[in-house]
């Protein structure tokens, strides 16, 4: 009977230590397996060549704001719009074209703050027919030159930068004009153009539908 206790007993122990092993080591196992499944490299870090690739330039970051709640101001004439005296959304239309610029209105009362989109010199500010008062600042888009127009503003106000001037971006540059000499009769709003180049280019609309690619529209970076 001695024999067969020790038996019995050798034999719980064996039961017992594997039993007791494998409970032990099966969560080493599985986190063994686990932490392979995280560190593994996946086929997206191994060699891919587009993670080597410069990011695509962040529209938003290329111009600031000309005017607080730009957005919500672009209600009658974006970038593009084709208006005649018969179609134009503008009431005594004078203009017939392509709008080759945006129009933020201002129909509030007070002064209206007109902010640089970019950082450059001014290089012209002064009465332009059609816009009453116009400031054009030269800036760089993509390292290309370019020349941003600001159409109605208040050149008379002390506020306002003269020709030689630099302007950051975002720095107050002029105020809106109200409807007068410097809107030249226009309602009070922001003509904002951008040319592609040095040149001084004045117009406001293009013949051409082809011609609005030497524009870039500044909705697209808002
Ligand atoms: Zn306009």
């Amino acid at each position: 009977m001695i024999r067969n206790q020790k038996i019995l007993i050798a034999t719980l122990f064996i039961i017992v230590f594997f039993i007791g092993g494998a409970f032990y080591l099966y969560p080493l196992y599985n986190n063994t397996e686990t932490n392979q499944a995280m560190t593994e490299p996946t086929t997206e870090d191994t060699a891919n060549p587009e993670n080597d690739e410069i990011p695509p330039i962040d529209n938003e970051k290329v111009f600031t704001s000309p005017i607080t709640n730009a957005r919500s101001r672009i209600t009658k004439k974006p970038f593009g719009i084709y208006v005649t005296p018969g179609n134009s959304p503008i009431e005594g239309e004078r203009f017939t074209g392509y709008h080759n610029a945006v129009d933020f209105e201002a129909p509030e009362s007070g002064t209206v703050n007109i902010y640089a989109i970019c950082d450059g010199e001014v290089r012209v500010a002064r009465w332009v027919s059609g816009y009453g008062g116009l400031i054009i600042q030269a800036c760089e888009l993509s390292e290309e030159p370019i020349t941003v127009l600001y159409g109605h503003v208040d050149i008379a106000s002390p506020a306002s930068l003269k020709v030689g001037d630099n302007a950051k971006g975002g720095e107050a540059i002029t105020t809106l004009a109200e409807v007068g000499r410097y809107t030249d009769g226009e309602r009070k709003h922001l003509h904002l153009g951008i040319h592609r180049g040095k040149e001084i280019v004045y117009a406001g609309y293009v013949e051409q539908q082809s011609q609005l690619s030497n524009w870039v529209n500044l909705e697209d970076y808002l």
